[in-house]
């Protein structure tokens, strides 16, 4: 069973439509429906090496910005481990190994 939410980012937890880009790019330049446009662009992720701790800290002052209480900020960072990003179970993105088959 799936809990992920394609309409979220899925690695910094962001809903999609509130990229003002509407999502990541591959390197053809075809839109990203699992990742934004701040986390992911020309089919890599701009941030390769955070973890997911960094990224934590990073989504909750994101949305701290975007004017969330810090609670709530808490509250939505809270499983970001759990997005696929992070479930990969590797350190290599599964963007580009996706196709190896
Ligand atoms: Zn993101």
């Amino acid at each position: 069973m799936r809990m992920t939410t394609q309409n979220d980012c899925q690695s910094c937890g962001m809903p999609l439509k509130n990229d003002p880009k509407g999502g990541g790019t591959y390197s053809d330049g075809a839109k990203s429906h699992s990742y934004c446009s701040y986390c992911y662009a020309d089919g890599r992720f701009t941030h390769p090496d955070m973890t997911v701790d960094q990224m934590k800290i990073l989504s909750a002052a994101k949305l701290r910005d975007q004017g969330y209480p810090l609670f709530v900020a808490r509250l939505l960072v809270r499983n970001l481990h759990k997005l696929e990003r992070w479930n990969a179970g590797a350190s290599r993105p599964l963007a580009s190994g996706a196709r190896a088959k």
